[in-house]
């Protein structure tokens, strides 16, 4: 165990406070990064937005008519929550743990519209409402600039992720079936929930004609029991909580073992404006933030600096933290930070329905209701085939299904009646496709506006390239040739454009390389420039690959700790 150099001093609320490591957010990074360092020792400081969170707030078996709006009341969330309640999951259950839009907006030029969604103000950031889907990246995709040419390697390859990777999922709790793909690798899985009868078939019928590999998704949440949390009972609704803690969330999992040490200490309600130097501008001292009851000013002090806010959260705070010495933003002598910014395309698909099965509908709530589908993996411009030739890169698909009545059955009376009873099996799929890093999506600090507490704010310029449109003609075109495959009826498919951008993986924007002039990180996330500065989201990434990005963030934070761990103990921190 590393002795500590401070002790973490909370002295009366005017001073400042000081601790060995400060971590700012607690989602899937920052609740890793406190895990590691407090169980080796370190005091933590642990700064984040939002509220604390807890079981108390968790509403998953709550019926909606105990709702004031009964769930029905869309245009009072647009009034506060205009850009977060776009997406089902801000609703009047979760509203709350959204940033309010208002008092926190963000910008974008005129013509390139851009949702930036899934920002939360809570303990466990985005950990309490994300889709839960947990695929590793391969050398396929770290070494892809190799592969086809464009852009920049990753400046580290499977080997180096892949005992990282073991030991998340072990804790996470990943459900999963192992199936030998190279470019989607298997993981320490727990067993895999069932397919359902459409499923099963299409997962069959798919493999055997186009042969596509289709599986159960691999997903947080448990169906064993482990480290004190109990298997999902299928109650359906993970993005309200879970009193069981079935699903993975950073709040009653990392963060709650970091607080357990005692070695870390979480400062709720704090907005992290800037990273502070020494007077010298080598070193990161500590941060400035607001504290969002009082709107005072606080500052922390610490001996290294690790950011972990969301990927552009993150870059707001470096861009905000310009300095003499760094006057386009800190740690940024490359020019590079805010650039690069990448989010998956997710604007195409399609269903289809498999009126040969028979299963029965249960009425709304009874019944169990599965919280996870099925994946198809990425199946171009990989091994051991030619070049696509349409685009660069690939896609995969999230797929769910559904035993439903027929509502919309025609007539009305008796005949409705007997026609609304047949059941209506379907399976709906939703392309993910990788997005080209370039340099032309970028982030800025917006001259001319700030939030509430007086912090300027992002300006977001993204727009799809030639690549992307090319890729989401694909994305629909081939859900049609799956489901025509496995015989669906009434397939109807859809490729539109995909602005504005439904983001929720956003990558980039201070990526990581070899090279200090073409990148801002090195391989363990620490920027180049400032020794003991850290950015340990998505930020870092140097592609943004068409899986899921969260399984890749916990496990390069986990591996990001342990060095600075060792530098900590060689005394070069
Ligand atoms: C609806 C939805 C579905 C998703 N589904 C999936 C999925 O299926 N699979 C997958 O891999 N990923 C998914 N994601 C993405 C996933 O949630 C994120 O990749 C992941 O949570 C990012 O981790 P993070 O640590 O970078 O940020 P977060 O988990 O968002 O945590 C950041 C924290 O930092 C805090 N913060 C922000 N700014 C400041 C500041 N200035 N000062 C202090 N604190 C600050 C925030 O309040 C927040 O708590 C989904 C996201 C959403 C919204
Ligand atoms: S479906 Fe499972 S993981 Fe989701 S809230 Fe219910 S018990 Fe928890």
């Amino acid at each position: 165990m590393l002795a500590s150099r401070f002790e973490l001093e909370f002295m009366s609320e005017q001073k400042n406070q000081s601790c060995d490591i400060l971590v700012v957010g607690s989602g899937a990074s920052g609740g890793w990064a406190c895990k590691r360092l407090a169980e080796a020792g370190l005091k933590v400081a642990l700064l984040e937005a939002g509220r604390p969170q807890s079981d108390k707030n968790f509403t998953e078996h709550k019926p909606p008519f105990e709702l004031k709006y009964r769930n029905q009341a869309p245009e009072i969330l647009r009034k506060t929550r205009p850009i977060q309640s776009k997406f089902d999951i801000c609703n009047e259950y979760t509203q709350d743990w959204f940033v309010n839009d208002l008092e926190e907006p963000y910008t974008t030029p005129a013509g390139q519209p851009f949702d930036w969604m899934g920002r939360l103000r809570m303990t466990g950031g985005r950990t309490n409402v994300w889709g839960r889907v947990s695929l590793r990246f391969s050398d396929w995709d770290f070494k892809a600039a190799s592969h086809d040419g464009y852009g920049e390697d990753w400046p580290l390859s499977y080997k180096d992720i892949e005992p990282y990777y073991d030991l998340v999922e072990k804790y996470v709790g990943i459900t999963g079936s192992a199936e030998g793909l190279e470019h989607l690798p298997d993981g320490q899985f727990q067993p895999s929930v069932p397919l359902n009868c459409q499923e099963t078939l299409f997962r069959n019928r798919v493999k055997e004609k186009l042969g596509r590999a289709v599986m159960p998704t691999r997903s947080a949440n448990l169906t064993k029991p482990l480290n004190g949390r109990g298997p999902c009972h299928y109650c359906g609704p993970c993005e309200r909580g879970c009193t069981t803690h079935s699903y993975f969330n950073s709040a009653f999992t990392t963060v709650a073992d970091a607080l357990a040490t005692g070695n870390c200490t979480l400062i709720s309600n704090a907005m992290v404006y800037k990273v502070l130097m020494d007077p010298d501008n080598s070193h990161a001292r500590g941060v400035l933030y607001i504290d969002r009851n009082s709107c005072q000013p606080r500052e922390v002090n610490a001996r290294a600096v690790i950011l972990c806010a969301q990927s552009q959260e993150s870059v707001r705070i470096l861009l905000n933290s310009a300095t003499s010495q760094y006057s386009n933003g800190l740690a940024n002598s490359s020019g590079v930070l805010g650039h690069y910014l990448t989010a998956h395309v997710r604007s195409a698909g399609g269903s289809g329905e498999f009126p040969s099965i028979r299963s029965k509908p249960t009425p709304e709530g009874g019944g169990p209701h599965k919280p996870l589908g099925i994946y198809i993996a990425r199946f171009r411009n990989l091994q051991n085939a030619p070049p696509y030739g349409k685009f660069l890169r690939g896609f995969g698909y999230e797929g769910e299904s559904a035993t439903e009545f027929t509502w919309d059955a025609p007539g009305f009376g008796e005949a409705y009646k007997k026609a609304l009873l047949e059941p209506r099996n379907t399976i709906d799929i939703t392309g993910f496709g990788e997005v080209l890093p370039r340099w032309e999506n970028f982030v800025e600090l917006d001259p001319s506006v700030k939030d509430i507490y007086g912090i300027p704010v992002l300006k977001i310029h993204m727009s799809d390239s030639e690549n992307e449109r090319a890729m989401i003609q694909d994305m629909g075109d081939s859900a049609g040739e799956m489901l025509e495959a496995a015989g669906a009826k009434n397939i109807r498919t859809y490729a539109n454009p995909s602005a504005p951008r439904w983001a929720l993986h956003e990558a980039g924007m201070a990526r990581m390389g070899t090279d200090p002039k073409k990148s801002v990180l090195n391989q363990f996330q620490q920027t180049h420039d400032v020794k003991n500065l850290f950015v340990m989201d998505a930020s870092g990434f140097t592609s943004n690959p068409c899986q899921n990005p969260t399984l890749t963030i916990m496990s390069l934070a986990v591996r990001s700790c342990d060095y600075l761990l060792s530098e900590l103990k060689r005394g070069a921190l």
